[in-house]
């Protein structure tokens, strides 16, 4: 199969508006792959999105990717969720609609675990949840996906994995297409599921991850502080990906705050421990 990493940023972006921080003035002047826009991911086959944060129009266009046919959402929070209009903005033609009476060109089944599609459902105006408008407008069909069990798209499968964090509900999803096995838990999935499904990974991409400081500013992290129990330090992301016999491990959902510049991340890499980037593409 064949991923992409659409956007490799975190809640924060680079380069965040407002900042003159060298990685944010760097950003600005070399771009891409300095800069780094919000979380998400697009697996060729099956036209298969992950998450779609406020740039997702710009990420789609960027990549050349054409179409649509599912998104796949891992949590509410919006850096994850903000771009959701993608699927009116693809294939809602408002004078095809109008004026020959046609529907959607598209319509973008739209997947989540029953607690994340709760969360999604209750994002709306006091109409109602967009995602009725959506779905009225024939542009999405929202799919509730059962915990743990396998969603198939033609070769590929997906399998969520429910995370209950202390502040919201998230999923680690499981990416299968015949004996390769990749896992894409961006954000919000520390402590990680302990479920015997997810091992032996030909590739972990995973986020919720801070790196020891001096971060920004000069910034470190105390030992007792609350972000520690909410991230995964570098340790213990190793320790993660041994546990789960992950030959391959691509840290993604990184802050603006670390304060590391693209070149660095590359001199903080392994041989099987890699830094996200945006356009980041991959073939298993
Ligand atoms: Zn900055
Ligand atoms: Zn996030």
């Amino acid at each position: 199969m064949e991923l992409t990493i659409l956007g490799s940023g975190g809640a924060t972006t680079i380069p965040r508006p407002g900042c003159n921080c060298r990685i944010c003035t760097e950003a600005r002047i070399k771009g891409i792959p300095y800069t780094r826009s919000g979380p998400s991911m697009f697996i060729k086959e099956g036209s298969v999105l992950f998450d779609t944060p406020e740039e997702i129009a710009g990420q789609l266009n960027r990549e050349r990717i054409e179409a649509i046919d599912y998104i796949f959402y891992t949590h509410w929070h919006p850096d994850h969720t903000f771009g959701m209009r993608i699927a009116e903005r693809m294939y809602k033609f408002w004078l095809d609609i109008g004026v020959r009476g046609n529907k959607p060109k598209n319509k973008v089944r739209v997947c989540a675990i029953r607690e994340v599609m709760e969360d999604l459902r209750s994002m709306g105006s006091r109409r109602g949840p967009f995602f009725t408008y959506y779905e009225r407008s024939d542009l999405i069909e929202p799919v509730e996906l059962e915990d743990e069990e396998e969603f198939e798209i033609g070769r590929l499968s997906v399998t969520p994995f429910k995370v209950r964090t202390t502040y919201c509900s998230s999923t680690i999803f499981l990416i299968q297409e015949k004996s390769k096995r990749v896992v894409y838990a961006p954000c919000d999935v520390k402590p990680f599921s302990e479920s015997s499904q997810l091992k032996s990974l030909d590739l972990l991409i995973i986020g919720s991850f801070h790196l020891e400081g001096p971060l920004k500013e000069g910034i470190v992290i105390p030992p007792e502080n609350a972000l520690r129990s909410e991230l995964f330090s570098p340790t213990e992301i190793k320790e993660l990906a041994t546990r789960l016999k992950a030959k391959k491990t691509i840290v993604t959902h990184i802050e603006e705050e670390w304060g590391k510049s693209y070149d660095e991340y590359r001199n903080l890499e392994e041989p099987n421990l890699l830094y996200a980037y945006d356009g980041m593409r991959m073939r298993i």
